[in-house]
């Protein structure tokens, strides 16, 4: 087994014999460790149990190894319960931005974040427009760090012409939610806010790992039985 790219803590013993508790976590300020391979600097972690003990472990830990399952009693094989933690994860990270959107809404009650939160109910992404509004009223109550939770279309000819129609100092904010992917997309098109650059990597160091999340519109699970989202404020067990 090619393992040495990877630590694996000695205190795991065989990451197969885990299984998932189907609670995940999405600490928006990206602080959470790993319990198996120790990476820092986490956004999403997965509860897993073995015996009497639980560890919360990081995506590329749920992609690395052959963990199982129950759900609603019936077991679970690894890729089933791989497919079924990447569904309840897309959810989760829906629901963390809609609750963003209204917490915003609660200190701004106007009509144009009303419509924002309407768009992302409907779409699970803000069109560069929609995403201007949110940032500059995040900005507004001190919280601009936390757009890069939101997730922006650019896919689109129309979504690229968006951005580019957009002022400098609103592109400006929309770029700090964009990938690095999307920002040489919109630079390749001349829509780069003024000042800003691609920093370009020297070397063919590949990109860092990342899981290709179910795509929006898909209704993930349509039974949260025995399924438990704990939001970041509930102390670990
Ligand atoms: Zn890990």
């Amino acid at each position: 087994m090619v393992q040495n790219r990877y630590t694996l803590l000695e205190h795991v013993g065989n990451p197969n014999e885990w299984r998932y508790t189907w609670q995940i976590r999405d600490d928006i300020t990206s602080s959470s460790t790993c319990e198996f391979c120790g990476r820092t600097a986490q956004r999403l972690t997965y509860e897993v149990s073995h015996d009497t003990r639980t560890a919360w472990i990081c995506e590329s830990c749920v992609s690395r190894y052959n963990i199982a399952a129950d759900l609603d009693g019936e077991p679970l094989g690894p890729k089933a319960a791989r497919g079924y933690a990447h569904g309840l994860t897309a959810r989760l990270k829906q629901q963390t931005c809609h609750d963003i959107i209204r917490s915003v809404q609660a200190e701004l009650p106007t009509p144009e974040l009303e419509e924002v939160a309407v768009y992302f109910d409907r779409n699970v992404q803000l069109s560069p427009q929609h995403a201007a509004r949110l940032f500059a009223a995040l900005a507004q109550i001190g919280h601009e760090t936390i757009a890069s939770v939101f997730e922006v279309q650019t896919r689109s000819k129309a979504h690229q012409q968006e951005f580019g129609e957009l002022a400098d100092e609103q592109r400006r904010l929309v770029w700090n939610a964009l990938s690095q992917q999307q920002r040489r997309r919109l630079t390749s098109l001349g829509f780069a806010p003024s000042g800003v650059q691609i920093t370009r990597r020297s070397g063919r160091k590949p990109p860092r790992v990342e899981i290709q999340l179910a795509a929006p519109r898909i209704p993930v699970v349509s039974e949260a039985a025995g399924v438990e989202l704990v939001p970041k404020s509930k102390p670990a067990q």
